[in-house]
């Protein structure tokens, strides 16, 4: 048994359930299906890994893409059959399977053109994933090679939901009659839900409080600290803030290629309930691929993630949330994040003054 927990990790991949589960999900294998089959001539004649194969469906997809070659590796059981079921499909001429940890292993190529990898946890970060990805790219990827997907992006927003608040949050206080206060979780140590919400809860802006360019992240860069604001966008009670990421994928090589701002950015509108990112990236002559995990979008087996506020926040139209993010991975599980949001109110009407102060001053 190895001591950081990874032997829990992984045996959690070793059944059917959670891979049925993930590839149902349509927003996110049909995400990266149409990314393969629809930019061909970057897969044709290339060497892919696949880190975390699973069932194999990553790498089954390359080599129906034309790759000549996928190096398909996971830890877990699962692998078995991954392996009979590329023998299945007649792939096992593409595709060779290693089993074992990725950052462990000596794979039989040196170097690889394009890394694909599902890795993304509840709040994209959630599993720590991304990290082991980062070890294959700096171990593996040919300069220029690509990364699948390229880029990520955690967003913030507020909601209300009453209804939320009483079948969740307040739970505790009438449980068949009786109030039951020391079953809710106290102190400064709340978890985070991970729930589906309506975008018909959405009350505020949202904010981009963390950005990942694939090819340039380093482990370090996936903790950080965010500032945001929100802005209400109707005169409501927020309940709660609202974390939720998505991610693209580029044709663009994004190691040592061009900056993050030409990578591919998801462009809907700030409110971000309004427009499908889909339908934008999907228009043709753009090559944009990705997909949201924002309650306006489908919804994904990721859902989205609820931080319920002490207290409610009454707020009017104009009215801010001004606050820090901070997100770390756990001293105690390094699996698991610890995160701290911290915000105060700014009411349209101090904004207001504020700026009135300010235009006196000048
Ligand atoms: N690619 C599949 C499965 C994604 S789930 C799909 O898209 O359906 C992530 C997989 O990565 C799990 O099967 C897990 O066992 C594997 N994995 C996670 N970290 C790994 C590591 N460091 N080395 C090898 N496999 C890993």
């Amino acid at each position: 048994a190895e001591a950081d927990g990874s032997d829990y990790y992984f045996n959690s991949y070793a059944g059917n359930d959670i891979h049925m589960q993930m590839l149902q999900d349509k927003v996110r294998t049909e995400g990266y299906r149409d990314f393969i089959y629809d930019n061909r001539d970057i897969f044709q004649g290339k060497v892919v890994l696949d880190v975390g194969c699973g069932t194999g469906i990553l790498s089954m997809f390359a080599a129906r893409a034309g790759a000549a070659k996928v190096i398909a590796v996971d830890n877990s059981d699962i692998i078995h059959k991954a392996r009979a079921n590329v023998i299945e499909n007649g792939l096992d001429n593409v595709i060779t399977l290693v089993k074992g940890r990725i950052e462990e292993l000596e794979l039989p190529v040196k170097q690889v053109d394009i890394i694909i990898s599902e890795w993304m946890g509840y709040f994209l970060l959630f599993e720590a994933m991304l990290d082991s990805v980062l070890v294959a790219r700096d171990r593996y990827l040919a300069p220029g090679g690509l990364l699948a997907p390229s880029a990520s992006y955690i967003y913030l927003t507020a909601i209300s939901d009453q209804e939320y608040m009483n079948e969740r949050a307040n739970y505790w206080d009438d449980v068949y009659g009786f109030k039951m206060s020391a079953m809710k979780e106290s102190g400064p140590v709340k978890e985070a839900d991970v729930d589906i919400v309506p975008s018909t809860a959405v009350v505020a802006t949202r904010a981009l409080i963390c950005e990942i360019d694939h090819g340039t992240a380093t482990p370090v860069s996936l903790d950080f600290t965010s500032s945001f604001t929100l802005q209400a966008t109707q005169n409501s009670t927020i309940h709660a803030l609202l974390g939720y990421f998505d991610v693209a994928f580029s044709r663009l090589q994004a190691t040592h290629g061009p900056s993050c701002d030409e990578l591919a950015q998801p462009v809907y509108t700030n409110d971000g309930s309004t427009v499908a990112p889909k339908a934008l990236w999907k228009q043709p002559e753009s090559s944009m691929h990705g997909f949201t995990t924002g309650p306006h979008g489908t919804p994904t087996h990721w859902k989205q993630t609820v931080f319920v506020l002490k207290e409610p926040v009454a707020v009017v139209v104009g009215d801010e949330l001004h606050g820090q993010f901070v997100c770390r991975k756990s001293t105690s599980n390094p699996r698991e994040l610890d995160l701290e949001i911290t915000y105060f109110h700014v009411p349209a009407t101090l904004k207001d003054r504020i700026d009135d102060a300010r235009q006196n001053a000048i």
